[in-house]
């Protein structure tokens, strides 16, 4: 398998396309705009004024559509490639009952949508869709709760259960995604009471584990045994993480032990070290490598070849986001790994949080837009598509 064949990574990209992710990640590599756009963003926004640009240039790199049914085209195209889909909606940052509520409706018509398209193998959810960032933080601090703030507490544990029950009933398998230190033991303790109360059959709930943090590989050696113990299988899905600079800031400025490995290469080295443990476990541990990294995708595939397992067991998926790392996706794809992007969706102005975070990810993270750059460029070159 060869990444840099961009003759395959591009094959769904028209020359205009390829120009507008061109100009895309070079004005994402300006650091001060991306700065700034937060700002102008809520200048702006409450006046509809930029949202026809964001649709026509970030929203269309970086998402699915505005609804499911919007996202067909986009279903259609990734599984004609042979790359799933991950329908993952994307609204962020509104904190309100109702709101959550609706979210808990809208992921369940994504699991409803996968049980009806061989093209979408997962459901996928952020745990703050359903619950206030400050009552999770105050769980995981253990402060006590407020009589009101249990009756909050009970809903949240109730909508994700919902959510759960209805995928196990459904048979489509759901993704828990992972967010800050500061909240995420909440989300594991939900998410280990989800995994043995429906995966004792097969692997539906699967919680998502953040390598960059020093202190997993000992909660996913603990996991497996928690699970080899109580008889139900795991699910899991190996990030790096996507918070590093926010977690480093919050750890010294309020001078308690940095969660954060201390090196990238430490993050690596983990990473890896967990897809083997995966692999190794695999009797009852199903896992998606979720990762733009390509060693980390190449050492799983020579992981799934010295174990003996087949490129589409449906025990391993490998996952990466819209718009980001074509040349992995496709090139996987072709030679016939389980391979699914996800998907955002959701209306323009309530996504753009989420794409100003991809923006910002891919600014802060050396190496990554220069690659998707180098990578557009030598495509350009090769079919000899000029600037526009
Ligand atoms: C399908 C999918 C689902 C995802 N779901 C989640 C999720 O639920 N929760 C979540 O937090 N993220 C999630 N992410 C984002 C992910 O965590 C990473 O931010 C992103 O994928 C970049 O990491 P990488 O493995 O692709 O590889 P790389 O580009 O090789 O690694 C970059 C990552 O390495 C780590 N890193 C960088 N510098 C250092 C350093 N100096 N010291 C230590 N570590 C460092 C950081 O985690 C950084 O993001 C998801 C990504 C994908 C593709």
């Amino acid at each position: 398998m060869d990444f840099n064949n961009t003759e395959i990574a591009f094959k769904g990209k028209t020359d205009a396309d390829l120009n507008r992710s061109y100009w895309l990640f070079k004005i994402i590599g300006w650091n001060w705009l991306i700065k700034i756009a937060p700002i102008l963003l809520k200048i702006f926004m409450p006046l509809g004024f930029p949202i026809p640009i964001i649709k026509a240039t970030i929203f269309k790199q970086f998402c699915g559509g505005e609804s499911i049914e919007g996202c067909n085209a986009m279903i259609d195209e990734l599984g004609y490639h042979n790359i799933k889909t991950i329908l993952d909606y994307s609204v962020e940052g509104k904190e309100k009952e109702g709101v959550f509520d609706a979210n808990v409706k809208e992921v369940i018509a994504t699991a409803r949508k996968s049980k009806t398209d061989f093209n979408i193998p997962f459901s996928v959810f952020k745990p703050t869709g359903f619950a206030r960032f400050e009552l999770l933080q105050k769980v995981n601090a253990k402060e006590t709760l407020t009589q009101k703030e249990e009756e909050e507490y009970n809903r949240v544990k109730a909508r994700i259960d919902k959510i759960c029950k209805t995928a196990y009933e459904l048979d489509v398998p759901i993704l828990i995604d992972a967010e800050e230190t500061w909240i995420q033991d909440p989300i594991d303790a939900i998410a280990l009471e989800m995994m043995e109360k429906y995966n004792k059959e097969k692997t539906i709930v699967y919680n998502t584990v953040q390598l960059y943090r020093w202190d997993r590989i000992a909660y996913l050696k603990e996991l497996i045994v928690i699970a080899r113990e109580k008889g139900f299988y795991v699910g899991l899905k190996l990030v790096r993480g996507a918070y590093i600079e926010k977690e480093r800031e919050r750890a010294e400025a309020m001078n308690y032990k940095d969660p954060m490995q201390a090196t990238k290469e430490d993050t690596d080295r983990d990473y890896n070290l967990a897809l083997k443990i995966c692999i190794e476990n695999i009797d009852m541990l199903s896992f998606s490598c979720a990762s733009h990294n390509e060693e980390s995708n190449i050492y799983l595939t020579e992981l799934m070849k010295q174990y003996n397992i087949d490129k589409n067991d449906d025990r391993i998926y490998f996952a990466q986001l819209l718009g980001m790392s074509d040349h992995i996706s496709m090139n996987m794809g072709k030679a016939g790994y389980n391979v699914a992007k996800y998907v955002p969706y959701g209306p323009v102005k309530d996504v753009t949080p989420y794409l100003i975070r991809r923006a910002e990810e891919n600014t802060s993270i050396a190496g990554q837009t220069g690659r998707e750059l180098a990578l557009i460029l030598k495509e350009k070159k090769r079919r000899e598509v000029k600037n526009t």
